[in-house]
């Protein structure tokens, strides 16, 4: 019985080591052969670009080269930070630069480079966090029209059609209830769910009439994120939103 156990642990050992085996032989050959191809040559475009000052095309290359899902060079995060930089991606870049920095570390080539990069992020990470008009990414951001920045959406409970109640499904809506005593004969007995009414609050809103459901604009944040980086500062259009919003309330009244 014990040899039996010993051997089938031994078993799924070699097995395990098999599997190890073959999965680091694939990967060693995965990281050697795009080498000679395709990362390269997109990372020593992306170095043409940004040495040109065009850094939404350099942008383009680096997120070629990650989506590729190629292996990636070791100096490259540094320089895609800096891209990212100069197009006004914070957020972003301080992710590069911190994942340059953990990767390689104090012998990096471009160590020096890249803590004065970390450095200069600072005040701009600041200023995104204490901004209201933008998300932590540094993206303009906008109440949600759909739900005015309520999260939510109410509208007529579809369970009882903002009725309240809904027919109980104990009796049927009958208020009564039929059982057979131990003589065989049928009884009458009141609902004990409806009270005998036939009826019920509706369990969905509770007799509110009302349903509130996540408003799937925001996806229940409340905000409408833009593709514009903030400028921090309230928009002539967020004022008019806001007054707006104002207008359509005094008309309520
Ligand atoms: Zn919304
Ligand atoms: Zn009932
Ligand atoms: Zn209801
Ligand atoms: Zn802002």
């Amino acid at each position: 019985m014990v040899q039996k156990s010993n051997h089938s642990i031994s078993f799924r050992l070699l097995y395990l080591c098999i599997i190890l085996f073959l999965t680091l032989d694939l990967d060693a050959i995965a990281q050697v052969r795009p080498a000679l191809g395709g990362a390269s040559r997109l990372y020593s475009n992306a170095l043409q670009e940004m040495e040109n000052k065009n850094y939404e095309q350099a942008n383009t290359y680096f997120r070629q080269i990650i989506e590729s899902g190629l292996p990636i060079a070791p100096e490259m995060p540094y320089h895609f930070a800096l891209t990212l930089y100069e197009l006004g991606q914070y957020d972003n870049s301080l992710n590069f630069v911190k994942r340059y920095l953990q990767i390689n570390g104090r012998n990096a080539e471009n160590y020096n480079a890249a803590k004065s990069l970390e450095q200069k992020l600072e005040a701009p990470i600041k200023a995104i966090l204490e901004c209201n008009y933008c998300n932590q990414q540094g993206y303009r951001i906008y109440e949600c029209s759909t739900c005015d920045g309520e999260k939510e959406l109410h509208q007529d409970c579809s369970l009882c059609k903002a009725r309240g109640m809904v027919g109980c499904n104990q009796c049927f809506g009958k208020g009564i209830v039929t059982k057979r005593n131990v003589f065989n004969l049928v009884e009458y007995h009141e609902c004990d769910k409806c009270g005998g009414d036939g009826k019920h609050t509706c369990p969905t809103c509770d007799g509110s009439l009302k349903e509130f459901t996540t408003c799937r604009t925001c996806q229940g944040t409340g905000m409408e994120t833009t593709e514009s980086i903030c400028n921090h500062e309230a928009a002539p259009r967020h004022m008019s939103m806001a007054f707006e919003r104002i207008k359509a309330l005094h008309a309520k009244h």
